[in-house]
């Protein structure tokens, strides 16, 4: 094995784990860097029901452990807790430096995410971590017998919502729309179950808190009607994902919004360096489709390599 990695590959959610597995299995010198434990946003997610042949579905973070385990078991390498600082073009390939360390790639495979957005209202900053939440699987538990709010109208709020009350007294689920864009399945769940009450048509304008918890999230209703508070333990926000696109932002083409911008075959703006899965510009952000995409890419990355195009 040279000194020269043949795919990095950095991320380890599904895309990434995926396109490691496809990288290793084409005997191509593999190597993901992590900067958290392996299985990216789907550690923060209970249970996974929409990937194909598990109609049972499966929890989020064991999916997680065993795409991982996969991708080891044919010899992808893993750099886990190694933050990456840099991606740069060198010599026709790529330096990475992580942690103060740098290592050379002949092609890369961006696969790192995205986070969840803030409501960014008063409160929130105050109330973090003492009351205001972005993972139910995290702090879920703590609400038993409480009352929480979920704030969000796509498919994480109301699984969440979802997912919440199997502790939480009453779920208020508050939607700055009078229709939900979650899939239909999981609004009928929602709508059947007596403990979540529906809240649409509704923004939230404040976080409200007492002695360094949480108390209540102020609502501004439709013009004519008069300003609710909901009184809660809990703000649980799921108002959508930004990409992690920072380190790539100025080698590679990105959308509005910060989106990189890839073709069919996974391919970004810069040759040799690919992206997959959430970061990407693809509409639909799915495990499964983080999966193929991540395939896609190492599939792409092999033929680069084989076409001998880099000099490295
Ligand atoms: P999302 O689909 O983008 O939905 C974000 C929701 O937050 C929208 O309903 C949006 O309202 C609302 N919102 C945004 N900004 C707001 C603000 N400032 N105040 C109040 N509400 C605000 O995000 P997501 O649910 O986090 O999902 C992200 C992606 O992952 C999606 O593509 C989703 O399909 C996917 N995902 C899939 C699954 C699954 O398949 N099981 C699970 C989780 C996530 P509007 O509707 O009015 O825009």
């Amino acid at each position: 094995m040279s000194d020269v990695i043949d795919i990095a590959i950095i991320g380890a959610g599904p895309a990434g784990l995926s396109a490691a597995l496809y990288g290793a299995r084409g005997r191509a010198d593999t190597v993901v860097f992590e900067s958290a434990l392996p299985g990216g946003q789907i550690i923060t997610t209970d249970w996974i029901e929409n990937y194909p042949g598990m109609p049972e579905g499966l929890n989020g973070s064991r999916m997680g452990e065993l795409m991982h385990a996969h991708a080891e078991k044919f010899g992808a390498q893993f750099r886990t807790f190694a933050h990456v600082e840099e991606i740069a073009g060198e010599g026709g390939g790529f330096r990475i430096t992580a942690d103060d360390e740098s290592s050379l790639a002949r092609t890369v495979i961006l696969a790192t995410g995205a986070t969840p957005r803030k409501l960014g209202i008063p409160g929130e900053n105050e109330y973090t971590g003492h009351g205001v939440s972005w993972c139910a699987t995290c702090d879920g538990a703590l609400y038993r017998d409480k009352a929480v709010a979920v704030v969000g109208g796509g498919d994480a709020a109301l699984e969440e919502a979802l997912f919440l009350t199997k502790f939480a007294s009453r779920v208020h689920l508050v939607h700055r729309r009078d229709e939900f864009r979650a899939a239909k399945c999981i609004q009928e769940r929602c709508y059947d179950n007596d403990k979540i009450e529906m809240h649409l048509a509704r923004v939230p304008v404040e976080i409200a808190g007492h002695v360094g918890r949480v108390t209540g999230l102020e609502l501004e209703t439709p013009s004519g009607e008069p300003a609710e508070t909901l009184e809660v333990q809990g703000v649980f926000e799921f108002v959508g994902v930004h990409p992690n696109s920072e380190l790539v932002k100025d080698l590679v083409d990105v959308a509005e919004g910060g989106w990189v911008m890839v073709n069919g075959s996974m391919g970004t703006s810069y040759p040799g360096l690919y992206a997959a899965g959430d970061v990407t510009d693809t509409p639909l952000k799915q495990v499964v489709t983080a999966a193929g995409q991540g395939a896609t890419a190492a599939f792409e990355a092999l033929r680069y390599l084989e076409s001998g195009v880099c000099p490295l």
